[in-house]
Formats: C-alpha cells, structure tokens, sequence
C-alpha cells in the first residue's frame, strides 16, 4: 500500500492551496459582509481567475472542459477547496451543479446538453435539484406527492418542494415527479429539467436558517409547481429512472461532502492551534499550556487524520468496484466525517471563548451551516442503519419479520 501523493498532484493541491489563501479567503470575507448576491462582482472575478489559471471543473474530464481527475485526486482538491465556504464555487464544482452536470453529462439528451449543460460547464448559469417535500420525510425519498403528467405534448408537474439549494438564481431545477404512482416503489418517478422562470413555477422564498436566508447559491428554497407545463423532450432520462438517476448521483457526491467537511475540520484545527498559541491567560500562560486544549488538538488532529483516509479508501473503493459495490463504506463514511465536523467546529469555537460565537471569524459561518450536514445527503440515522443492517445480515437478522437465516458472520 501506497500512501504517497503522486509529484503532479502534489503540485497541483500547493497551487491550489495558495489560490484558496491569497485569492478566495479575501472573496469570502466580502461574501460574508455583503451576502453571495451581494459579493456577486468578486465572485465573478474570482471565477474568471481560477478558470484561466486552469482550476476549473476538476470532477470533470478534460473534454468536458475539467481537470480529468480521479475520484480520490478530487477529494484530495476538495479536501483544499472546503477550507473556505465559497472554495467549491470558485472552481466551479459546487454541490447541487456539480451532481447535475454530472446527470446532464451521462442522461441528458443533445439537446439538453446544448440548452442547459454546456453554460453550466462554463459557469454562466446554475441549476438546482428539487426533490425534497414539506410534507413527507425527505430521509424516505420514494414518498412524494409531486406528480408529473403528460397531457398532450406536455408534462404538466404539480407539487411542493423546499430545501431546494441555490434555486434563488438558478436558470433550472432538476425536478423529481412520480410518473407512474403504480408502478414498482424505485420506479414511480421520473426526473424534469425545468426553467425556473416557467410561469407555473412559483419562487416562495429562501427558508431562515440558523437566523439567515441567504441568497443566491448560498440558500434554501421552497418552490410550488401549480400547473406547470414543460415540454415533453424536458424529461431527463428515461421514465421511471428518476431515483435508479438519483442514486447515481450521490455515490461521488459523498466523497466530495466528507472531503469537503476535511477540508473545514483542516482550517478549523489551525485556528483552534493558533489561538491556543497566542492567547494569554495571563503573563507566560497561554491557553495552549493547558491539557484540555492540548486534549481537543489531539484527538482533533487525530480524527481528521482517520476520517480522511477512511474517506480516501472509500473513493479508491468507488473507482475500483462502482458506488453500488462501496454502498456501506460511503454510509459509513457518511455519518462519521460529519460527527467529526461537529466536534471540531465546537472545539474550535470553544477554544475562540466569546470570539468563536461572533461573526469577526468564519467559525460561526461553519458551525451554523454545516450542522446540516448530518441531516443533508440521507439523515447520519439512516446510513448508520446501512452499515448496521449490513453487519447484522452475516449474524442472520434480516429485516423485521424475515426469517433468521442463521449466518455466522465475518464476512462484509
Ligand atoms: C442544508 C441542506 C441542504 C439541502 N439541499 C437539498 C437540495 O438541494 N435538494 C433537495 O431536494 N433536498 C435538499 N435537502 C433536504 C434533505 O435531503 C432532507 O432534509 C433529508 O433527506 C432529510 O429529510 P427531512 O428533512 O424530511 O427529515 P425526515 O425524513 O423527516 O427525518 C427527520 C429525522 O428523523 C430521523 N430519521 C429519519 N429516518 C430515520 C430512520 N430510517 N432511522 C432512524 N432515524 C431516522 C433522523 O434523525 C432525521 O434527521 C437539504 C437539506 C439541508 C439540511
């Protein structure tokens, strides 16, 4: 096993990680004064001088206009990028575009890929994926009152959506839809590109947050389709593969997210470090002398250190068998990476005292937009039962009310 970094990827993350220093934190100290719509003039730029330095789409492969890299070489650029907020959208690999470009590249048909795909690869548009209901628990997302139905050359999709991120802005949604309410549960439902200025599509409002709305791709919507009538060539894929689509979508995700989330927990440890190293308690006493700090940087650096190389294996793992062969790594990888997000964030915070809960770092910026990540991409609670249900199947505990199957165990 080899754990080193190949010589150009190496140079390429040292690039990347000056770039992110001298060239985004200064953009997301503007972002969070004005807010994203606000900053809208430094992001522009920002994006113009990624792109023309080449750190451009790196998820995706060269003819696509990206970075052609691998799976683990993209975490590892992630990894580098989430050390900011606004890291991922300066290169132009921001959750949801990236996932949607990645559905447009593979299901689209020409035509969609001419309309939508090809100025979201250039980053003149955004787009966003509207799957979430009010009403139903989105941790169950096969139940879902939004309908689709053809009449005439037409889909006509009514229903509600919210959580929908970056649709303040966006020139789509990825909209899902049941289709077919009988058939089979995984397929019901179908998925639409929709205009978001389609007339049947009303804009409600971006969701508070932790106190904050946001606005443009840095929020939250709920969406109402009342009537809403789209072509019928605006269906992405094939009837019925709105969630086998899904699915396909999130496996690479993941990895980005938990490297992502590293990526914070990294700028995090620093801080908490140079705070302990700086900050007297009194004359020659500085908070790093203390064991409870040493303790948090420990276990800290520590977590980080395992969380990313279990999330690395995880993406070797996606590239060599496919995510659906990796499915329990990436749950397992899931829940743990966030679970320690969390406690870095707070001890970072807790080390900063009173500093820590105001706006004057990025700490709080962190800490109330990242504690959804353990609801976001599946609640912890329900990749946490993959890997349990997983593990229990080789000792013959199926599901309720299966009959035992006697397994002994072992095997994973
Ligand atoms: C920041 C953020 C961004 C998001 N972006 C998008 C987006 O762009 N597009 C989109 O469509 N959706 C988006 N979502 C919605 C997200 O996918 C859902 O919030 C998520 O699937 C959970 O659904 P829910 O909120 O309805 O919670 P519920 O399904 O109601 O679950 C509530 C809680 O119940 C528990 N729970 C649920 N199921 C189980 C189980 N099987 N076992 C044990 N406990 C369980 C968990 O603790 C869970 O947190 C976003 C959410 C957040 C927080």
């Amino acid at each position: 096993m080899d754990f080193d970094i190949q010589p150009e990827l190496s140079k390429l993350l040292e690039q990347l990680r000056a770039f992110v220093r001298e060239e985004v934190e200064p953009v997301e100290r503007v972002v969070a004064r004005e807010g994203f719509d606000g900053a809208a003039a430094e992001l522009a730029e920002l994006r113009a001088k990624a792109k023309s330095a080449g750190l451009w789409l790196p998820q995706l492969p060269a003819k696509h206009g990206g970075m052609g890299l691998g799976l683990v070489a993209h975490g590892l650029v992630s990894e580098v990028l989430g050390r900011s907020p606004i890291g991922h959208y300066a290169l132009n690999c921001q959750a949801p575009d990236a996932g949607n470009m990645e559905v447009l590249l593979e299901y689209g048909s020409r035509a969609q890929k001419e309309r939508w795909l090809e100025p979201l690869l250039a980053g003149e548009i955004r787009s966003c994926f509207s799957m979430t209901e009010p009403e139903h628990a989105g941790s169950n997302p096969v139940w879902m009152s939004t309908t689709a139905r053809l009449d005439g050359e037409h889909w006509v999709i009514d229903g509600h959506k919210w959580f929908t991120t970056g649709a303040d802005g966006a020139a789509f949604a990825i909209v899902m839809a049941v289709t077919d309410p009988d058939a089979s549960t995984y397929k019901r439902a179908s998925m639409f590109i929709v205009p978001m200025d389609d007339p049947g599509l009303e804009f409600v409002r971006n969701i508070s947050v932790m106190g904050e709305p946001g606005s443009g791709w840095a929020s939250h919507a709920e969406l109402r389709y009342r009537g809403c009538r789209v072509p019928a060539d605006a269906m992405l894929g094939f009837p019925g593969g709105g969630f086998f689509i899904a699915q396909a979508r999130l496996g690479p995700g993941r990895i980005h997210h938990c490297m992502r989330w590293l990526g914070i927990c990294d700028r995090a440890l620093e801080m908490m470090c140079e705070r302990a190293a700086n900050r007297e308690l009194s004359p020659g006493k500085y908070l790093g002398h203390k064991q409870t700090i040493q303790n948090w940087i420990a276990e800290s650096h520590a977590e980080i250190q395992a969380a990313r190389l279990l999330v690395l294996q995880t993406a070797w793992r996606i590239e060599k068998v496919g995510a659906a062969d990796a499915r329990v790594d990436i749950s397992a990888i899931k829940f743990h990476v966030a679970d320690v997000l969390m406690r870095v964030l707070d001890r970072a915070i807790q080390t900063h005292g009173a500093l820590g809960i105001s706006d004057d770092t990025v700490l709080s910026f962190f800490y109330r937009h990242e504690r959804g990540a353990r609801i976001y991409d599946g609640p912890d609670e329900v990749h946490k039962s993959v890997v349990a249900r997983k593990r229990l199947q080789a000792f013959g505990l199926g599901r309720p009310g299966e009959p035992r199957n006697g397994g002994r165990g072992g095997e994973r």
